[in-house]
């Protein structure tokens, strides 16, 4: 099974992955976790230039490329691997994310993005998708570190991109769930818990 989860930073992808991961190892499943740019050499690679490396200049288009190649790359060398060996394989953003901060905030084709990024995947998509919504101030006070680029872009742009969860979340492929993030840390677990534990079950 493939889960992706996503939502704006500071919403808690990273801190609901680890309960996820714990969860299902206690049931057994032999989980793999990867985030989206990254977990390949390349990938890893590229991600730095798109978050950290304000020296390099990235038009629009090149930047949607790049999260593609590094996307590409983790589909072909670690996740589909990960999942024909039978995992359970969580991964912080996937193609979604890419559609919405390009596509809907950035003003790329929403359609191109899509279909690029079914390109990029081999037409692999999440089984489950879960979007963690919440207001990007919020989000914001809940960071403790200075912001990356894409974090400089300012609250207007987050305002689209949330919004832009919430409207594309239903063409990932797979099923897809909205949890409001504005909850506490264990509550927004259980639902995921739940929503999770439905699809597994069939
Ligand atoms: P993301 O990975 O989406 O950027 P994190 O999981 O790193 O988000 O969470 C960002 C910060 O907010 C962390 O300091 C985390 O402890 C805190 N946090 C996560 N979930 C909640 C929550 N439901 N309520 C309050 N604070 C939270
Ligand atoms: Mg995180």
């Amino acid at each position: 099974m493939f889960i992706s989860l996503d939502g704006i930073d500071g919403a808690g992808k990273s801190t609901q992955i680890d309960l996820l991961r714990k969860h299902l190892e206690a049931k057994g499943a032999t989980v793999v976790c990867f985030r989206d740019p990254g977990s390949t050499k390349l990938g890893e690679a590229v991600r730095e230039i798109l978050l950290h490396r304000e020296d390099i200049p990235l038009a629009n288009t090149s930047e949607m490329l790049l999260y593609m190649a590094a996307r590409a790359q983790l589909v072909a060398e670690q996740l589909r691997p990960a999942l024909e060996s039978g995992a359970t394989v969580i991964c912080d953003r996937f193609l979604l994310a890419n559609v919405v901060y390009q596509g809907v905030a950035g003003g790329l084709s929403i359609d191109d993005l899509w279909s690029v990024g079914k390109c990029a995947t081999g037409g692999l998509s999440p089984d489950a998708t879960i979007v963690l919504d919440l207001d990007p101030e919020l989000a914001f006070k809940r960071i403790q570190r200075g912001p990356d680029r894409l974090e400089k872009r300012g609250l207007d742009y987050f305002r689209t991109v949330r919004q832009g969860f919430l409207e594309q979340v239903a063409n990932t492929g797979g099923k897809s769930t909205i949890v409001d993030a504005s909850q506490d840390i264990e509550r927004i677990h259980l639902q995921i818990v739940d929503f999770v534990d439905r699809i597994r079950g069939g």
